[in-house]
């Protein structure tokens, strides 16, 4: 997980129908306090086509180089993904296992700064309304709240600390460097066997890539390079091969390059702009 840098102002969807769309649901709060605090209320229900509209998601998506906030996955060639809520909209869970209790964080469900783009494996399957708190009793349970002294646990990728600080990766497993981090990796999944696999497939190729843009700085012995000829099938081709190289390095930790949390963390000498 590495910094996600939103673009402001908001996606101007948001302005024209989130103020208005957010005193709805607080009217309807206020309307029946007892009622609103069971989870998943449908008076509390924040509208789709407000915070999902495709002018929105297209910006998150675009903010987050097309990747997932939390596994810096980049999956939107396969499936659409979601306009994921930070903090849950519909209720929460403190632990994992532990009872979804309402209300949600229903007005800040169109609130520009509690949207992320995630793909479903994070957001639906993993994290759904996990959102722990260091003090569960601090937790802000309306709009009347501030959220000024609410600690979470989960790690904002847009906001807070900078995700690296908290949170990096031994090889291909993610690794909490604090409660916040530990708490991210086992919330979100990002230990799951199918993204450890993939993750070590990357790695291995930025190894590959890494080694093959530096082989010629390291004066390799001519017998090194004959044995790299007869693995790439001739000169030509292990030289093509080695361009190419040269020309990903710069790319291989970027903020777009796919896990680049994961690379940094791995190689921390490669350039990040
Ligand atoms: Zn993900």
């Amino acid at each position: 997980m590495i910094r996600v840098l939103k673009s402001q102002p908001p996606p101007q969807w948001l302005q024209l129908h989130g103020p208005a769309g957010r005193a709805v649901l607080e009217a309807a709060y206020d309307a029946d306090t007892t009622l609103c605090q069971h989870a998943g209320t449908p008076a509390l229900k924040p509208l789709r086509r407000i915070f999902a509209h495709t002018t929105v998601k297209t910006q998150l998506r675009a903010d987050q180089h097309r990747k997932c906030a939390y596994c810096e996955t980049k999956f939107s060639h396969s499936s659409p993904g979601d306009v994921e809520h930070y903090r849950p909209k519909a209720g929460y869970q403190q632990d994992q296992n532990g009872p979804v209790l309402g209300p949600g964080y229903y007005w800040l469900g169109y609130d520009w700064s509690n949207l992320l783009f995630a793909c479903e494996q994070c957001n639906r399957v993993c994290k759904r309304n996990q959102f722990p708190l260091r003090q569960p009793a601090a937790r802000v349970r309306n709009h009347h709240q501030t959220l000024q002294h609410e600690a979470p646990l989960l790690l904002n990728p847009a906001t807070g600390p900078d995700p690296e600080t908290q949170l990096t990766f031994n090889f291909e497993t993610a690794v909490g460097l604090s409660d916040e981090g530990e708490t991210t990796w086992r919330v979100c999944g990002l230990n799951r066997p199918d993204l450890l696999e993939a993750r070590r497939d990357y790695l291995e190729m930025v190894q590959d890539q890494i080694f093959l843009a530096t082989i010629l700085a390291a004066n390799p012995p001519v017998m090194d390079l004959q044995v790299l000829v007869a693995l790439y099938g001739s000169l030509e081709k292990l030289s093509e091969k080695i361009s190419a190289a040269q020309l990903n390095y710069a790319k291989l930790a970027k903020a777009n390059a796919p896990f680049a949390g994961m690379v940094r963390a791995n190689f921390p000498h490669l350039p990040r702009i």
